[in-house]
């Protein structure tokens, strides 16, 4: 004879008498404890404005150098900027904001940032590690327990944009991410070389994004070219089927700039400083700004697409109910 449960409300799991010698008592607490918990990850993020992922398909592209100067850029439009790094395995984004020394202060809200200025807001796994080589060897279920309590723990405050600086690749932290914060993420920046085995990694990732039902807000093309101190321009890593460009026309993506080499650009990054603060002209310097601008346009354009969707559904459902 099949099982019927009793607890017919979602407040009744567990609770009900029957559930007391019930087979699948340890399976529904599980599950009530995992909404639970995505409830409180919700709540998290109620003041938390747009939610971005920085991906690449491999090591070594610049994906951080690229998380952080996106955050320096809308920093220096005064918004407010938190930075998620779950980089697990080589976390880097504390010595690009200058707080390699810092640790995770725990308050009553729950565990607080470390703030680079009055508007970046910065959290690191490397803040929980007694030294900052020390690798983090963590397998699935401790990788994804420990992301959920960066997410759920956290207490942000509000904030204009979230950039979550991941590991590179597609693994469980990927997977973790986009499942604890679903509908809240805006969408994936996907960073690439010019060379064809990094913009074969970016295709995984792509293929990644749409079984995970993240948006894809574009690519970035980082080290296009590299520019020295006397200003000469030279290409070093000369793109063998069109590079990045050429990807994004094929895949159906948008290509939201691409970045050069710039030593003063990788001086600030190995000092922890904004490079926005350092130099006020350069190519590399208005190649990010443009990246910047068209990153806040797409994910504009996907929210008035979003409420537009929305308005239809609701035209539709009003004319049935007719
Ligand atoms: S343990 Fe779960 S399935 Fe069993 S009676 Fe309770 S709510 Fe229903």
């Amino acid at each position: 004879m099949a099982f019927s449960c009793p607890a017919v409300s979602e407040k009744n799991v567990g609770n009900h008498d029957a559930c007391k010698t019930c087979p699948n008592y340890k399976v529904c607490m599980g599950a009530r404890q995992e909404a639970a918990e995505l409830k409180q990850i919700k709540e998290r993020f109620e003041n938390v404005k747009h939610i971005i992922l920085v991906l690449s398909g491999k090591g070594g592209v610049g994906k951080s150098t690229i998380a952080a100067q996106l955050a320096y850029s809308l920093a220096s439009q005064d918004f407010k900027v938190g930075v998620l790094d779950v980089d697990i395995t080589g976390p880097s984004i504390p010595k690009m904001f200058g707080l390699e020394d810092e640790r995770i202060h725990e308050t009553f809200l729950g565990w607080s940032p470390v703030f680079n200025s009055d508007n970046i807001a910065v959290m690191s796994i490397a803040f929980l590690l007694s030294h900052p080589e020390n690798a983090v060897i963590w397998r699935g279920p401790k990788k994804n327990g420990l992301i959920k309590q960066f997410v759920r723990d956290v207490y942000w405050d509000e904030l204009d944009y979230l950039i979550v600086d991941t590991p590179p690749g597609t693994s469980d932290e990927h997977l973790s991410i986009a499942s604890f914060l679903e509908e809240k993420i805006d969408g994936a920046i996907l960073v690439t070389t010019p060379q064809e085995v990094s913009l074969l990694d970016v295709r995984r990732e792509v293929t990644f994004c749409k079984k995970a039902n993240v948006n894809i807000i574009g690519v970035v093309e980082n080290m296009s070219s590299f520019i020295c101190s006397c200003g000469h321009e030279s290409v070093i890593f000369k793109p063998t089927t069109g590079g990045a460009e050429k990807m994004c026309q094929e895949m159906n993506l948008k290509l939201l700039g691409k970045l050069p080499l710039d030593i003063s650009l990788r001086e600030s990054c190995d000092l922890g400083i904004s490079f926005f603060n350092e130099v006020n002209e350069s190519k590399a310097i208005r190649a990010l700004r443009e990246i910047t601008e068209t990153i806040k346009k797409e994910i504009e354009n996907k929210k008035e697409k979003k409420e537009d969707k929305k308005e239809e559904k609701k035209e539709e459902e009003d004319f049935d109910e007719f």
